[in-house]
C-alpha cells in the first residue's frame, strides 16, 4: 500500500486526534480557510476564537490548527449538529464561517450572524 504524503500541519492534526479520517480533514480545511480569510495565525492566547456547531472529529483539527480550546475560553460549542465553523479575531470580531455542504456555498461580505459586521461564508 502506498503511503500518502500529508502536509506537516495535517500530520499535527492526526497526532492530536489519533487517526486520519474524513471529519478531521473537513475540520482541517475549515480551519485553514478561516485562518486564511481572517489573515490570522494560530492563537497563542485568546485572540482567535472558534464557534463549532458539532462535536465531531473535525473539532480536533480546529483545536490543533487554530489553538482555540475550551481551556483557553476561545472555543465555543453550539450543538446544532451542523458542519459549520465560525472564526473571529478579537477584538475586531471580524467573523468568517466555513460550512460543509451545499446550502452555505456562497461567499458574501455580510454574515447573517452579525449585526452588519463584515464576514464571509464559504465552504472548504
Ligand atoms: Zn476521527
Amino acid at each position: 500500500m502506498k503511503e500518502i504524503d500529508l502536509p506537516d500541519d495535517l500530520k499535527q492534526c492526526v497526532a492530536f486526534h489519533g487517526h486520519l479520517c474524513p471529519g478531521l480533514v473537513i475540520g482541517y480545511c475549515a480551519a485553514k480557510l478561516g485562518m486564511r480569510l481572517l489573515a490570522a495565525d494560530r492563537s497563542a492566547d485568546e485572540e482567535l476564537i472558534a464557534i463549532v456547531e458539532n462535536d465531531t472529529c473535525a473539532v480536533d483539527a480546529i483545536q490543533a490548527l487554530t489553538g482555540c480550546t475550551f481551556g483557553k475560553g476561545n472555543l465555543f460549542f453550539q450543538d446544532h449538529g451542523k458542519m459549520v465553523f465560525t472564526f473571529a479575531v478579537r477584538p475586531t470580531a471580524r467573523p468568517c464561517t466555513s460550512a460543509a455542504g451545499r446550502s452555505r456555498r456562497r461567499i458574501s461580505k455580510r454574515s447573517p450572524r452579525t449585526n452588519g459586521a463584515t464576514g464571509r461564508y464559504s465552504s472548504c
